[in-house]
């Protein structure tokens, strides 16, 4: 299904429209991104922020940042907040991470859900912040093939594919609705690899998934494999493919329509949500910063502040045919079916 064109592919669509419809239901549930800090202590080979880039200008919101920035999500009605960041594994970040975590819940009296993306920490780290009242986290597999893996990721202990795959199974164990994904169009990824990805993600029972396409960064050791790459309209139609597929095997899941894809076709978010992902996360992060956390080239709304991308979501959704979860946390249904 990976090679599907044409009519095949027209099929492939519109099933896993289908499916999203039914499953899920014809609502986009909406996450207000608060991209957190700059600062890495990883180097991933791929990644525009990783440690050794010098040429980034790192920066750590305020907490009052952050919390304005939830106040801002709160009053959009979006629902849910994601706090992403670059990783640091610290005491000081440990008690930073989870305080947020109180004080949101705090100034939203509950309303808000809260999904954390702050990468590789331990079990006592995982279960400080569930038990502050995060309770979805996503970590990527990036790529789950062991050897294509070590390709992207310096051959080191802090960037262990053993350690990534046992954090999955504690962020399992501490209760968390669990999220992971790929990048799609990666140097030496194959067809086969993404077969596996879609196996992989299908046998840890994941709650949600974020993949997206690759997007190749100027100042990353992978950037001098650019020219072995597909192009990237083909990298954001497979990840469309993956989408779609991932969709039928996983019914229920939560699927989210990624920056990545916006950054490729502007209205590729709508795309994927018309053909399966049914998660959108705006961008809410204080103007002035985004220009900082690029991952990779041409990564869009860098230039806009939180509030000008709130006027234009809702027409892009209802571009798609499917209406916003206002203020709902819309829960992967496969976790709450589990629970059952
Ligand atoms: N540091 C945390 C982590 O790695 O899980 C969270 C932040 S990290 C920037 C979020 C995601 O960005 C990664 O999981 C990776 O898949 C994605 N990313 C990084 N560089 C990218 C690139 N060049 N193209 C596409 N996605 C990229
Ligand atoms: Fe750091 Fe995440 Fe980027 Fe890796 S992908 S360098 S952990 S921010």
């Amino acid at each position: 299904m990976l090679q599907s064109e044409g009519e095949d592919l027209k099929n492939l669509f519109m099933h896993s429209a289908s499916v999203r419809e039914e499953y899920c239901g014809n609502k986009v549930y909406l996450r207000g991104l608060i991209e957190l800090s700059n600062i890495c202590v990883k180097n991933c080979l791929y990644c525009g922020i990783r440690r050794d880039n010098k040429k980034v200008a790192r920066y750590d919101l305020s907490d009052q940042e952050v919390l304005q920035a939830a106040q801002f999500t709160l009053e959009s009605n979006y629902g849910s907040v994601v706090i992403q960041s670059g990783e640091l594994q610290s005491n000081e970040n440990t008690r930073r991470i989870e305080q947020l975590v109180r004080e949101i819940i705090q100034l939203s009296e509950g309303k808000l859900g809260i999904t954390l993306s702050c990468g590789e920490q331990t079990e006592d780290v995982y279960k400080r912040w569930f038990q502050a009242g995060a309770h979805r986290y996503l970590l990527r597999i990036e790529a789950s093939n062991r050897a294509l893996y070590q390709k992207l990721h310096p051959n080191d202990d802090l960037h262990s594919f053993e350690k990534r795959l046992e954090c999955l199974a504690l962020l399992r164990k501490t209760g968390y609705q669990l999220g992971t994904g790929v990048m799609i169009g990666l140097p030496f990824q194959t067809t086969e690899h993404l077969a596996d990805d879609l196996l992989f993600m299908h046998k840890q029972d994941i709650d949600m998934c974020g993949m997206g396409p690759y997007i190749e960064h100027n100042d990353t050791p992978l950037f001098e494999f650019r020219k072995t790459l597909m192009p990237l309209n083909e990298r954001f139609r497979l990840t469309l493919k993956m989408i779609a597929i991932l969709r039928i095997m996983m019914k229920d899941i939560n699927i989210a329509a990624t920056t990545a894809l916006q950054a490729i076709d502007s209205i590729g978010r709508e795309k994927a949500i018309r053909i399966g992902a049914n998660i959108l996360m705006p961008n809410v992060t204080p103007g002035k910063h985004r220009d900082n956390y690029k991952l990779y080239e041409n990564k869009p709304c860098t230039d806009e502040s939180a509030e000008d991308c709130a006027g234009c979501i809702e027409g892009r959704i209802k571009l798609t045919g499917a209406e916003i979860g206002y203020n709902e946390w819309g829960d992967s249904k496969r976790f709450l079916n589990r629970k059952k």
